[in-house]
Parts: structure tokens; sequence; C-alpha cells
């Protein structure tokens, strides 16, 4: 089984920083998995572990079920794309990939075979005879990728491979690496710290945060039940509402009040809250964007989990606006609602939100743990 295996892996650099963790994570065969986390989380040592490139301070690294550790990166069978595609600028796009296949003595047919497939693949056929410097970014990333792929190796190791490309292009590409993962079946390990490619490539996605990997999960498990508010705050754009209250027992039921405003937990929420000991003490709940709505039929129909606000801020997104709202009180709260772009909401208007209090997470104020 080609996949990638670390086990209890710490990175300790010579001059004290700890980068790494602890991290134990699985990659499967053919899996798709993104390393996601803010600058300096430790995500790029990781992947360079992996890759043999960087040495590891305790625990172990297996690939295709071998202990690696002690392999140097050239008999690791990876192949690394890197954000700086490096491609040899003397050398036609033809020659840059070749050039793996002439090392290893493959006969002339069989690498114009290899290179062609590639090509074709990628859809770099035409350009075959240029050299990097009359490529576009893109294609540039393209010639990496088909020098990366002819190598056929076990597992693709990619460390933000679109970040030196516009915005448009990633976008493109995002979706082109995807597709080649499906075709070629290959187990990737990519880094990125870019949430929305990690949500739209991964077939599961591990958030990494100060060296620690705090949550190994497909995309939509990450979105929908983030273990901690840094997972839940970390993944989503606009990024999820944090708002403190305190969680009371009322005659009716359990409420969270939110300064002068007071909403109601529904009773599936209310029974885990209490079993967990939070009746009458302050958490941290989490809204998205997506959750909080100015229309008048959700209001109607949620007459309990209404919020009084001020708009500060309008941002038509086309498809959809977000507004910026200010909680109206003594101690007043921040608020970012997506809602749909027939709003008739405005700058200084005083208007009414209400939560979808089916869709609030609770955090632990102090562990920050989300309360399941
Ligand atoms: P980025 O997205 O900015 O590349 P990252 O998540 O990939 O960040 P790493 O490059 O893995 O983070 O770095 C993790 C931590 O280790 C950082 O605090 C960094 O400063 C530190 N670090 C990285 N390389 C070294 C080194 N050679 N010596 C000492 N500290 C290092």
């Amino acid at each position: 089984m080609a996949g990638v295996n670390l086990i209890n892996v710490n990175k300790v650099f010579p001059n004290g920083v700890h980068a790494v963790k602890n991290v134990s994570l699985r990659v499967d065969e053919k899996e798709f998995m993104v390393l996601v986390g803010p600058s300096g989380c430790g995500k790029t040592t990781t992947l360079r572990m992996i890759a043999g490139l960087e040495e590891v301070s305790s625990g172990e690294v297996f690939i295709d079920d071998k202990r690696v550790n002690d392999l140097p990166a050239k008999n690791r069978d990876i192949a690394m794309v890197f954000q700086n595609y490096a491609l040899y600028p003397h050398m036609t796009v033809f020659e840059n990939i070749s050039f793996v296949l002439e090392l290893r003595k493959m006969p002339r047919e069989e690498i114009k075979r290899c290179v062609n497939e590639a090509a074709q693949m990628l859809e770099i056929t035409d350009l075959l005879k240029r050299k990097p410097k009359q490529l576009s970014g893109g294609q540039r990333q393209r010639v990496a990728l088909g020098r990366a792929m002819v190598r056929e190796p076990k597992v693709f190791l990619m460390d933000e491979p679109l970040s030196n490309l516009d915005a448009k292009l990633r976008v493109q590409m995002r979706s082109e690496i995807s597709k080649l993962h499906r075709r070629l079946g290959t187990t990737v390990v990519y880094v990125t710290h870019d949430q929305v490619e990690a949500m739209t490539m991964g077939t599961r996605i591990a958030v990494m945060h100060g060296g620690v990997v705090h949550q190994v999960a497909d995309p939509q498990t990450i979105y929908e039940k983030p273990v901690n508010a840094f997972v839940a705050g970390f993944i989503g754009s606009p990024a999820i509402n944090f708002l403190r209250g305190d969680i009371v027992e009322g005659t009716n039921g359990m409420w969270l009040n939110l300064d002068n405003n007071k909403v109601n937990i529904p009773e599936g929420y209310a029974k885990v809250l209490r079993a967990r000991g939070y009746a009458n003490k302050a958490v941290l709940a989490g809204i998205r964007p997506e959750n909080v709505h100015d229309d008048e039929q959700f209001m109607a129909n949620s007459p309990h989990s209404v919020v009084e606000t001020v708009v500060e801020n309008t941002e038509l997104m086309g498809p959809e606006t977000h507004l910026y709202l200010r909680s109206v009180g003594h101690s007043p709260f921040n608020l970012v609602a997506r809602v749909s772009p027939r709003t008739k909401a405005r700058p200084g208007n005083n208007i009414r939100v209400a939560l979808d209090m089916e869709r609030i997470y609770f955090f632990d104020l102090n562990t920050e743990a989300a309360i399941y």
C-alpha cells in the first residue's frame, strides 16, 4: 500500500523551535491529504520530513509500510512539487520533463512515449519545444507537474504549488490537479495555508496549528463538526462568528444570554450542555455567517433567536451580500451575516437578525474544545 504513515513525529530545530509536535497521521493509498494551517504551523516541516529533506527528531515515518527514517530522500520514491517550480532554464520543456528518465537510462522511444503521455494529460503538447522563460506561470507549473508525473512516484508531495499563480489561474489549476489525481490514482500530500484549496481539493484535511494536528477528517466533517474553536475559525469564509454568552436555565428551556439579547437553545443541545455541566456557565458560541438570517420569514419562524443590531457595513459579492453588524446593548459584539443580495439592509440601519439555533456551536471558554 503506497500510503504514508507518521507516528508520534516531532521536529525540534537546533535553535530549540519545536516545529512539529507529536504528529500522528495516516495517509491512505490514493488519498489526497491536505495539510492546512496558518503560516508557521509546521506543515512544510512535516512534508519535508516525509520527503527525507529534514531529519525526524523523534517518531517514525513509513512510506508504503516501510520505515524510511534512515532512508535518503532519493530512495524514498516520492516526487515533490514546490511553489517555485525550479525548472532548468536552459532546457526545453521536453528536456525538463525527460531529464529524470534520461538519468534512469530509459530507452529513447520509451522516454518520448512517457513525456508525450504526460504532456497530453497536462495539455502542454504544443509547448514541448519552448524554454521555461517563454511560458506563463500556469504553464510552468504544469511542466513542473509533468516532471514529477513521469517519475511515477509512489507519493506526490506538493508544497503550496499554486501560490505563485494569479487568482484565476489558481482556481483553474486547483481543479486540474484534482482531476489529475483522480486519473493517476496516486497518493498526494498537499500543503497549503489556503482553506479554500484545502476544502476543494482534499479527500481529507489535516488542520494544523502550533505544530499540532487538531483535526483530520473529510472537508464536510471539518466544516460541520469542528473539534475546537481554532478549526471552526480557520475553515470558512467569511469566518464563523464567535460570541461569548451565558447559558441560563429558564422556565421554558435553556437560553443563551448575549448581552441584551436572549436566544433559545434547542432541546437537543440543551441536553448536552446540561449533561456536560455547562448550565449557568459562560461559553463561547459559534455561528457561521450563512446561519444568520435577515429575512422576515425566517424571523417569524424563529422569534426566540433574534438579535438587535446596527448595520456597520455591507459588501456586495454578487450572488450574496455580507452584512457587518454590531449588536445593540451594553457590551456590543460583532456579527457577520451572509444574506441574499436582495437584502434591504444598508449601513446605519437598525435591523433584527435571527440565528439559526439548530446550527450553532458551543465551545468551552477555557479549552476552546467543542461541546458535543
Ligand atoms: P508557512 O506557510 O509560512 O511556510 P509552515 O506551516 O509551513 O509555514 P514551517 O515552515 O513548517 O511552517 O515552520 C514551522 C516553524 O518552524 C516556524 O516557527 C519556523 O519559523 C520554524 N522553522 C522552520 N525551519 C526552521 C529551521 N531550519 N530552523 C529553525 N526554525 C525553523
